[in-house]
């Protein structure tokens, strides 16, 4: 089978390759249809992404959604996908079967993550997504790709020592990182900057959420830590109350952002769909000239 890897860029660091575009969606939680989120995707891979990620809950079903959505999306729609997979709540054998079952599944890219402690979650056998990385290495034959955050992980006493932390699951063999949503683009540029400066050279692809709802702006910051620019607030404020508006608003925000990331050479834009890929075609229209211009994509 042809190795259909994320990130090719790894053998050629320094030289430049056109950016990625890519989407994540989440499955559906417990025993459920799929053919919701199947026309989820028939949508998005009518736009061509470089690849589409999977979220991974927490125990229970949502998981072997994600393996059966991922293997579909690599094995059915031919698109590379990215399946996540955290360290929460799982011992070594388990991080085993899931990870046997990705490889027969077709499944060829992994974003390996910590997962959120929150008071359910218990850390089984790997502490930090730098063991799962080192782990899967080691064991397996995987591209993997390693989560970044360009305000800093909620948790980590500041950027300097969440910057070492991700030198170290850089060095574990991170081939690429994806980055927590951001609002403001100099906190990203910063952010790699001090990454290069510290000799983190593999491609960070920019992560970003289209704020289409006003209800999602609390759960969003609480849970992720990213700050909200007074320009963002503000249209919030303004629209939050009707939808259309609101809507209108975050796709023109996120459009902007996308456009500015492109201007300064970012190695990748990962959109994150909540599922709605009316959104992403939004997106994608806006931008469709500035893609070709710079051969992101054949459009
Ligand atoms: P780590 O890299 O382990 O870092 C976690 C914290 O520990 C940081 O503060 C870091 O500075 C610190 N740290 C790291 N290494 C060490 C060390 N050796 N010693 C001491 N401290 C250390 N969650 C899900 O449950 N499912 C998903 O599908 C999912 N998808 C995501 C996708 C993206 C792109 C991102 C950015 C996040 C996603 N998350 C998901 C959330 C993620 O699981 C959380 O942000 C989690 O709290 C941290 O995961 P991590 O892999 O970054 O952890």
């Amino acid at each position: 089978m042809i190795k259909r890897e994320i990130y090719y860029v790894k053998k050629n660091l320094g030289q430049r390759v056109r950016p990625t575009f890519s989407f994540e969606i989440f499955p559906p939680k417990g025993k459920v249809d799929l053919d919701g989120i199947f026309g989820t995707i028939d949508a998005l891979a009518s736009l061509s992404p470089d690849f589409i990620s999977v979220t991974y809950g927490a125990g229970g079903s949502s998981r072997d959604n994600t393996v059966e959505i991922a293997s579909a999306i690599q094995m059915k729609y031919n698109i590379p996908a990215l399946a996540h997979l955290t360290c929460v709540g799982s011992k070594i054998e388990d991080m085993d079967q899931i990870l046997k079952e990705l490889k027969d599944k077709g499944v060829e890219n992994i974003l390996a993550m910590r997962g959120d402690l929150n008071d359910e979650a218990i850390l089984g056998d790997f502490k930090h997504a730098s063991e799962l990385t080192k782990y899967i290495k080691e064991n397996y034959d995987f591209n993997v790709l390693g989560a970044c955050y360009p305000n800093k992980h909620i948790e980590a006493y500041s950027m300097e020592e969440d910057l070492k932390f991700l030198k170290h699951k850089v060095e574990c063999g991170s081939d690429a990182l994806i980055t927590q949503l951001f609002f403001n683009n100099d906190d990203f540029y910063s952010f790699c900057n001090k990454a290069r400066g510290l000799g983190i050279d593999v491609p960070i692809i920019a992560g970003i959420m289209p704020l289409t709802s006003a209800k999602q702006v609390d759960r969003m910051i609480s849970m992720c830590g990213a700050t909200l620019p007074e320009s963002v607030q503000s249209f919030v404020k303004a629209y939050g109350h009707n939808s259309l508006a609101m809507k209108e608003a975050g796709i023109t925000y996120a459009t902007g952002q996308i456009i500015d990331l492109l201007a300064h050479g970012v190695d990748g834009i990962h959109l994150y769909t909540m599922n709605q890929p009316d959104t992403a075609k939004r997106i994608m229209e806006n931008i469709r000239g500035i893609l070709y211009a710079l051969k992101v994509k054949r459009v």
